[in-house]
């Protein structure tokens, strides 16, 4: 997953990381350079992009696997 700010900076900091009601992925970033938190959300079909269906499939069913996502892609859930 790619998250940069308009101003084209890499995000400090993950601030939260959760999912939409519709299973969207969301984040929520904070950019040091604008001082301003920022947030960018990903589809269930976009997340497929970084893991395999199947992992998908399981991630919806587990909230182990959903961390073991997250984790995947370099985010600590509740940290
Ligand atoms: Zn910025």
């Amino acid at each position: 997953m790619q998250l940069a700010c308009y101003c084209g900076q890499a995000p400090e900091r993950i601030l939260e990381v959760g999912f939409t009601s519709e299973g969207s992925l969301v984040v929520h970033y904070w950019c040091s350079a604008c001082s301003r938190v920022l947030f960018t959300s990903l589809t269930q079909e976009e997340c497929t992009h970084f893991v395999p269906p199947v992992d998908a499939e399981a991630a919806k069913r587990s909230s182990d696997a959903d961390t073991e996502f997250l984790q995947s892609l370099g985010i600590a859930a509740g940290e």
